[in-house]
């Protein structure tokens, strides 16, 4: 307890009958009871507790109180089940007001659920007040936590890396900082630690680890923030085995921490069969509905769209009664928004003859054979709807897969916590038509596959089918982390950005001093990040991360609280040799 508390209020029980506390905490509700009294609940971190105080004190919502009197049981009949301090209340209070407040801005029980997002960011500090929130900081405290004991008792060493640095590969953009030494000159705060992770390894630190703060310039989303916290690995005379099992046993402590269950093994999945069966590269395995592929059914086809293209489909089981046209004509408009040239979709009905039929527009250009092979691979029953898409491999992928998650997904709350390696990552994302150049799936240190480097020196195809030593860890669907064996070796890495045409000046610009470090020796290592406000999030049930951030920026990046961003003065910008451009218009 501290100098002016005895107890919590959220801790009295029936053991504590016929004690004289003192608690403290705000007002959260008043009632009058009769003429002389008043029920106040009194709320601190831990819950409520009943007080019932002469009724003459002036105590207003969220005034600061401290309370002290004898905890007595609730008179029968009036005992609260709801409430866990619900069968005891404190009685013959001396009350002494901390401090006054005004009315809150909004009201700090249940119905907070449905108060703009924006007015509870303008007042966090009341918003933090509520229940749900004061559960959610303290359990990303907690999982914080888990993971630094577990990483310590791996043996990995904390380091704190810098937050003004040059600039490191992660493909985002930087957020800069004006240097006013060097006017004209810029930090770059870090998208990740990566590099100086790295050189810790060159360095000889052999297990390093930080729950770091990152900043990346991008459209913010539900589950992404400008800066967010993630728990950073690296390892040396390591590979990817040994990555896995590390930050598996830092997920599963998080994961005891919160729910008290044992992780479990984690599946793993390739890359390909990812797409293959999900059409994601983070596929959500809480439900099926996977990908069916029917490509060979249309092998020999007269219907053109389907003619030599990746034709996949997906089954929505027992939708089509709740399926109506609109709906379909608005699938497709998405399916056309995500890519696809277009999306057929078949209506299974049962057939005279105890089969099914296909009811679709397309039907008509379709054998009977091929019908019959589309509901045979798909295994539709009647009462279906059966969609396909037709395209090259990875796009018709993409969008069944997109569409699969749009028709199949269930809430965050729902279907436990699947946790999923994808591993075998391709090295390469694509490769530039104009340049012939490849673009990097992860970052240019990224090692490839031992038995697929001969492929980089064939064309674009043999380039795309390299496969790199990249993992990632998906949770529901959602993307964790990810990481990767490195390239230790100057003439490896050499090679690649040869390929990726870094050319010698602009690595030497970029990482010269990566490059530089590993020629005074670089172990073998490789590494991993993942997000904590992720996996918070969703050990949480919380759909989205800023429920899980004490102050996190709005959807468009600013802060009502502080205002941030903000202008700064004439005479700052004058120091840093800066002067603004009139605003786009
Ligand atoms: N630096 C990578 C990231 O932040 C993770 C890694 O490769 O270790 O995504």
């Amino acid at each position: 307890m501290t100098s002016m508390r005895s107890h919590l209020c959220g801790e009295l029980r029936p053991d504590h009958v016929g004690e004289r506390v003192t608690v403290c905490g705000w007002a959260a509700r008043r009632r009058e009871h009769g003429e002389h009294l008043a029920f106040v609940d009194l709320r601190d971190h831990t819950g409520l507790v009943q007080c019932v105080v002469d009724g003459a004190h002036d105590l207003r919502g969220e005034y600061v109180l401290r309370i002290t009197g004898t905890v007595r049981p609730r008179p029968e009949g009036t005992t609260n089940p709801a409430l866990a301090t619900g069968e005891v209340e404190i009685g013959e209070c001396e009350v002494e007001v901390l401090a006054e407040a005004e009315p809150p801005p909004f009201p700090l029980d249940d119905r907070a659920d449905d108060v703009d997002e924006t007015v509870r960011l303008r007042h966090r500090y009341v918003d933090l007040r509520r229940a749900a929130m004061q559960r959610n900081l303290r359990t990303r405290a907690a999982v914080n936590s888990a993971l630094r004991r577990a990483m310590d008792d791996q043996g990995f060493v904390e380091v704190e890396t810098p937050l003004l640095i040059a600039s490191t590969p992660e493909g985002a953009r930087d957020f800069v900082v004006p240097s006013r030494h060097r006017p004209g000159t810029f930090y770059a705060l870090p998208q990740s630690p990566q590099l100086f992770k790295q050189l810790c390894m060159v360095g000889g630190v052999d297990r390093y680890y930080q729950i770091a703060r990152c900043l990346r310039d991008e459209d913010l989303r539900a589950d992404r923030q400008f800066e967010f916290s993630q728990l950073d690995a690296e390892m040396s005379f390591a590979g990817q085995e040994d990555v896995l099992a590390c930050i598996e046993a830092a997920v599963g402590a998080a994961v005891v921490a919160v729910t008290g269950e044992q992780l479990g093994e984690v599946p793993r999945m390739t890359w390909r069969e990812a797409m293959d069966r999900y059409g994601s590269d983070k596929p959500d395995v809480r439900f099926g509905m996977e990908l069916v592929d029917l490509s060979e059914a249309f092998a020999a086809t007269g219907f053109n769209a389907f003619a030599g293209a990746t034709v996949k489909g997906i089954r929505h089981a027992g939708a089509s009664e709740a399926t109506s046209r609109n709906r379909l004509d608005d699938l497709t408009d998405r399916a056309k928004r995500w890519g696809a040239k277009g999306l057929v979709w078949m209506r299974v009905e049962a057939a005279d003859d105890g089969g099914v039929t296909l009811a679709s527009p397309i039907a008509k250009f379709l054998s009977a054979e091929e019908l019959a092979e589309v509901a045979r691979r798909m295994e539709a029953e009647p009462g279906d709807v059966l969609y396909l898409v037709a395209d090259e491999w990875a796009r018709t992928a993409h969008v069944l897969g997109l569409l699969r998650l749009e028709l199949g997904r269930p809430p965050v709350t729902e279907g436990g916590l699947r946790f999923l390696w994808v591993v075998d990552f391709p090295l390469f994302e694509s490769v530039d038509e104009a340049t012939g150049r490849p673009v990097p799936a992860h970052h240019p240190f990224t090692m490839p596959h031992a038995e697929d480097v001969a492929l980089l020196d064939g064309g674009a195809e043999d380039l795309l089918s390299v496969r790199s030593q990249a993992y990632d860890l998906v949770l529901n669907g959602w993307e964790l982390g990810s990481g990767s064996v490195r390239i230790h070796r100057p003439d490896v890495q050499q090679r690649i950005f040869d390929l990726l045409g870094i050319g010698e000046e602009e690595a030497q610009a970029k990482f010269g001093f990566l490059l530089d470090a590993f020629r005074y020796g670089a172990p073998p290592h490789a590494g991993f990040a993942f997000g904590v406000d992720r996996l918070v999030a969703l050990l949480l049930g919380e759909e989205n991360i800023r429920e899980v951030i004490a102050f996190p920026k709005t959807q468009s990046g600013t802060d009502p609280l502080t205002s941030a961003p903000t202008a700064i003065d004439a005479t700052q910008l004058e120091e840093l040799g800066l002067r603004l451009l009139p605003p786009r218009t």
